[in-house]
Parts: structure tokens; C-alpha cells; sequence
């Protein structure tokens, strides 16, 4: 269908728009994905011809707002203003434009979801980690962030009982062994070359601990782009297994008794050209006091599935206690030892996986440190033990996903940043996931997060 003459032309017209459809045509792409993530961690979009590229960049592409009231079993939730009636536009940022090297033909572009007049939409994710960079850079900072993604990677086979699809793992191969780099050499090389074509640098690479766990790390970025580096990450682990007749999940838990995946979020706080969580900063360790305090809801949306709180829990190094300390792989917060006299100090949360929305996430992160900056939150004592070796003595992160949506609820801060349209929609989301996974088995639970994530 043509536009409407005098139909609103979002972005305006731009010299990187040229520059997308002259390489669109070069490299033969055909369809252009607008992605997004949705309440549930999930990625979703529609895709425009390469013929209507030129306007799509202006206008985006119609969407219902009912879709950001969807849960990750497509079960539509009742939101206030996310029903049947009303229209935002999935609005990609050119910036974002990129071939993807495991779908030839295709391209994605990270995208907004904005009202049809061209404004924010106030449940849009992206739009909220943007509000978060701009409320640090109020304060003179800024964000170099990275997650760390874990996954396993095998081949999906149907249950002769009839139950859901099993994920059944490439490899056997022990913690960072040598063979695991043999097993599943082929695979890693091309997911190598798959994440560097579409600038995402990787730093390192090691088979894991567990059945078929890898994990391929990649460089930090300014924030946003880290957001977006991790939805790109996510498609192409799992679009390059399925190119390659195998089945890749990032799912925090996949396997009810193996080695859980994470996805650490490393981060360092920066004015101008200065790091400012070097040894010894007060500013890092009010950071750090401000994400211990907000760390209970954080998880609620750093966790953000059932399946994650699977994954946390004593002496899985995913972290089950709301503690810092220096290169403590038990602690939520680890203080990292930068790497030679170029390395740049920072800090990794681990109870953060790749099921959830990187934008919320992130964004959250943004204001619980920020927070802890203003008002110089004292994080307390590091704690150099492992803190389950003395019981009772530490905090315990949430146990559960509506634990974690409980403590959400109660934290002000948070809620006020989210804004009520956005926390209104997730929590009914998140909520409803928790209904519908307690209703069934395990392993049911199992299948639909590695079928997602
Ligand atoms: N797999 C662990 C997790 O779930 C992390 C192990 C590690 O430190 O790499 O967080
Ligand atoms: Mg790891």
C-alpha cells in the first residue's frame, strides 16, 4: 500500500540514509530487519523491502502497542493502553544498519519504538537506557558497558515421550579443556567471523564448564551500543547454530543440572577520558554501594525470566548474595582486576543474564549506580570469602522471580525511572510468567526459555 500524501516523516533526512540503501544494494539485501526488545527480553520486528527502505527509514514500520504486553509464551496481557486500538512505529536508527552475515540477504537495524507523531513511546526499552546515558551525562559521565555471554550449543531433537523438544549438547569436554576448542572449533570460527563483520569485537574465547557451554566475549562499547551489541550477540549465536543445523541457546538455565549461562555485565564509569573506578575512587565505591542497595529489584530486571533464578544460587559463581569484593567470583558485584597497565579497571555484575531486555537492564544498572554516586552510598566492607561459608551473615539476592518483581514493586527509584506505562506493562508480563511457569513441570520451563533465548 502507498503512504498517505503528507504521511509524518520521523528521522529527517540524513547523509547516512544514502550511505544504507547504496550498501543495501551492494550487498544484496533484500529485507531489513527493525528489531526491538520486547517486556520479555525478547527480540522482535518486522522487516521492510529493500525497495521501501527509503521511506521506512522515515516513517518506520506501523506495530501494534498490544505487542509490548506480550509475555514469552505469546500470551497477550490486559495493559492499560496496550489493547487492540492504538499505533507506535518501530523507528530503526540508522546508525544501526547491518548486514547479517548469518542470514544472507537480511540486514538489522536496532530501532525505537515511537507514537506515530514521532515521539518517544513511554514503554519503549531503547528509550529508556537512552533517558539513563542522558541522566549520567547531567552528572558529567558516561558508561563503557559490556555483557559476557555464556550459552550452550548442541542440537535440538524431539523427545521420543512426546514431551518438548531436548536440547542435547555438542560436547562433553571439561572446563576451559582443550578439546572443547576442537569440538567445537567450526562453530566458534564462524560466529567469530560473524560477530567481528558486524562490529562486534571479540576479546576472548573458552569452552565452558558443563555440556556444550562456550563463551566468546566481546569488547566493551559506550552504552547504548553495548545494548545493542548484545541483541546482535544473541541473533547471531543462535542464527549462525541454525545455519549450521544446531541448536544454541543463551538461556540462563537450559539444563536443569549443568552449569548455568550468564551474562555478566561489565561496566566502567567515565568522565572525559578518565576512569573513574580506579583502585582506591570513592566514586566506585558509591557505585557499587548504589547497586548493592538496588539489587534486589535490579534482579527483576537483570534476571528477567523464571528460568534466571534457576541460575543464581552458592557456589554456581553466578552469585547468590548481594556482596562486592575484589576479583570474588561469589559476590554480585566483583571488583575486576584490570588487565596489565593498559587494562581498564571495572566492575561485573553477575546476576545478570541474556534473558533480559539489555536495554531495561542496563539502563537500570545506570540508575542504581548513579544513584549510590549522589547520595555516596558507602558499600560497606568488600568481602574477600566465599559469603555461603558463613550462613546467615550476608544478604541473599532474591530467590525467585516474583520475589525479585516484589522487591521492583518497592523500590521507588526504580519504579519512578521506569515511568507508569513501562512498569505497569512489565510487571504484568513478568508477573504472568511467573503464574503460568508454576502451573507447569520443569521441563517445561526449560524448553520455552531455550526456545527464546
Ligand atoms: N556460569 C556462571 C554463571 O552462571 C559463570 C561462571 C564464570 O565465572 O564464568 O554466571
Ligand atoms: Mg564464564
Amino acid at each position: 500500500m502507498r503512504d498517505r500524501p503528507g504521511a509524518t516523516k520521523i528521522n529527517k533526512p540524513d547523509p547516512d540514509v544514502r550511505r544504507i540503501l547504496e550498501r543495501a544494494e551492494l550487498e544484496g539485501i533484500e529485507l531489513i530487519r527493525f528489531l526491538y526488545a520486547d517486556h520479555g527480553g525478547v527480540t522482535r520486528g518486522k522487516a521492510a523491502s529493500r525497495s521501501r527502505l527509503a521511506e521506512r527509514l522515515g516513517t518506520g514500520i506501523g506495530h501494534t502497542v498490544a505487542m509490548m504486553a506480550m509475555n514469552i509464551l505469546d500470551q497477550l496481557q490486559e495493559v492499560e493502553e496496550m489493547g487492540p486500538v492504538g499505533e507506535v512505529r518501530i523507528v530503526p536508527d540508522p546508525a544501526t544498519f547491518v548486514p547479517l552475515p548469518y542470514a544472507p540477504g537480511a540486514a538489522a537495524m536496532l530501532s525505537d519504538l515511537r507514537l506515530p507523531d514521532g515521539s518517544p513511546w513511554a514503554a519503549c526499552s531503547r528509550t529508556f537506557l537512552k533517558d539513563a546515558v542522558a541522566e549520567l551525562a547531567s552528572d558529567g559521565h558516561h558508561i563503557l558497558a559490556a555483557f559476557e555471554p555464556e550459552f550452550t550449543l548442541g542440537r535440538r531433537l524431539p523427545d521420543p515421550a512426546g514431551g518438548p523438544d531436548r536440547l542435547v549438547p555438542l560436547d562433553d569436554t571439561l572446563c576451559y579443556a582443550a578439546t572443547g576448542f576442537d569440538t567445537a572449533h567450526d562453530y566458534t570460527i564462524k560466529l567469530m567471523h560473524a560477530l567481528e563483520t558486524q562490529g562486534l569485537r571479540v576479546e576472548h574465547y573458552h569452552p565452558e564448564l558443563g555440556p556444550g557451554q562456550q563463551e566468546m566475549s566481546i569488547r566493551p562499547a559506550p552504552a547504548l551500543r553495548a545494548a545493542d551489541n548484545h541483541v546482535l550477540y544473541r541473533e547471531t549465536v543462535r542464527g549462525v547454530a541454525l545455519r549450521n543445523q544446531m541448536w544454541a541457546t543463551l538461556a540462563p538455565k537450559p539444563l536443569a543440572d549443568q552449569a548455568g549461562n550468564g551474562a555478566h555485565l561489565h561496566l566502567s564509569l567515565w568522565s572525559d577520558t578518565r576512569n573513574l573506578f580506579a583502585e582506591g575512587s570513592e566514586v566506585r565505591d558509591w557505585f557499587i554501594g548504589g547497586l548493592l542497595a538496588h539489587l534486589p529489584a535490579l534482579t527483576a530486571l537483570t534476571c528477567g525470566s523464571v528460568n534466571s533464578f534457576r541460575r543464581l544460587g552458592p557456589r554456581l559463581w553466578s552469585s547468590a548474595y548481594a556482596v562486592y569484593g575484589p576479583d570474588n567470583r561469589e559476590a554480585a558485584v566483583r571488583i575486576c582486576s584490570p588487565l596489565g597497565e593498559s587494562g581498564e579497571p571495572n566492575l561485573e555484575l553477575k546476576p545478570s543474564d541474556s534473558s533480559a531486555n539489555p536495554y531495561l537492564s542496563l539502563g537500570a544498572v545506570i540508575h542504581a549506580g548513579l544513584d549510590g554516586v549522589r547520595r555516596r552510598l558507602d558499600p560497606g566492607e568488600p568481602v574477600g570469602i566465599d559469603p555461603d561459608t558463613v550462613p546467615g551473615r550476608y544478604p541473599r539476592l532474591p530467590s525467585s522471580l516474583d520475589q525479585a518483581l516484589d522487591a521492583l514493586e518497592a523500590d521507588e527509584l526504580l519504579m519512578e525511572a521506569l515511568g507508569p506505562l513501562r512498569r505497569s506493562a512489565y510487571l504484568a508480563v513478568k508477573r504472568s510468567e511467573s503464574a503460568a511457569f508454576a502451573a507447569k513441570d520443569p521441563a517445561y520451563e526449560l524448553f520455552h526459555h531455550m526456545r527464546v533465548f
